[in-house]
């Protein structure tokens, strides 16, 4: 059955690339380093590899031949991006690619069916936490369905209705705040001054994370 949603009419101008490595970073770090047009995060994953993942935008990409040229002129201008994919080897034989990335908003209830995780909405990485969002709305779903077949809910426009007033009370702010975060890091002027205020100020940042978080979830 095809759903024929909005958000995949529109073409997204986003693509990320993704590579494990060997090296040294250490094991309690996760790095967030910015280049024009996009962004990438470090941190150690599974078999002591370092997981490099970035997202830029298409505009800027496709001034470049391939993803070994994109990277040598634009991601490693950034001095610690250098650093760390210079003294590293791949894991990878190749580096995994994604495109049509969208960040549209979608709707966590189309044709009745409950959306959850990316399916409802998709996080700019930037903010991190989707797949956090993705057990959290699968949990509300699934609380929600149980109560529905248990008959505790009357019926199933019910059953949408509630889906939709949790789904928006836990993630319609962090969203939106994650969307207005990764619009003005996407401006390379206006991300140089925030990252120069964030040094000066650090006291901000853990606002601005907490506000594209969600609490800690509770096993029911
Ligand atoms: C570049 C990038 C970096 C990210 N970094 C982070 C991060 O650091 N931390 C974080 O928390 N989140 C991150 N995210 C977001 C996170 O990956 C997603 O929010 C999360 O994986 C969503 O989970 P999901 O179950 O909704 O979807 P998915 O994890 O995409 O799972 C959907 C599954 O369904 C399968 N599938 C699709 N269609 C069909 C079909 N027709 N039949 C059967 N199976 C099907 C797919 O193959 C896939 O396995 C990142 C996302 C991107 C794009």
């Amino acid at each position: 059955m095809k759903l024929k949603r909005k958000f995949i009419k529109t073409k997204s101008p986003y693509l990320a690339v993704k590579t494990h490595v060997n090296g040294d970073f250490p094991n309690d770090l996760v790095a967030l380093h910015n280049f024009e047009g996009g962004y990438c995060g470090v941190s150690k994953v599974e078999n002591n590899s370092i997981n490099l993942c970035y997202i830029t935008n298409f505009k800027t990409f496709k001034k470049y031949k391939d993803i070994e040229e994109f990277q040598q002129k634009v991601v490693l201008k950034n001095k610690y991006l250098k650093v760390v994919f210079s003294n590293t080897a791949p894991v990878f034989e190749q580096p995994l690619s994604i495109s049509q990335i969208s960040f549209e908003d979608k709707k966590p209830i189309e044709n009745h069916v409950l959306m959850c995780g990316d399916t409802a909405a998709l996080i700019h990485p930037l903010c991190g936490n989707g797949m956090s969002m993705a057990i959290r709305s699968a949990q509300i779903a699934s609380l929600l369905i149980i109560e529905f077949f248990n008959s505790e809910t009357p019926n199933r426009e019910t059953l949408e209705k509630q889906y939709l007033r949790e789904w928006n009370k836990a993630f319609k702010s962090r969203l939106k705040i994650g969307h207005v975060v990764a619009a003005l890091f996407n401006q390379p002027k206006i991300s140089e001054v925030l990252m120069q205020g964030l040094k000066w100020f650090p006291f901000i940042l853990p606002h601005i994370i907490k506000r594209t978080h969600g609490k800690l979830m509770k096993v029911k």
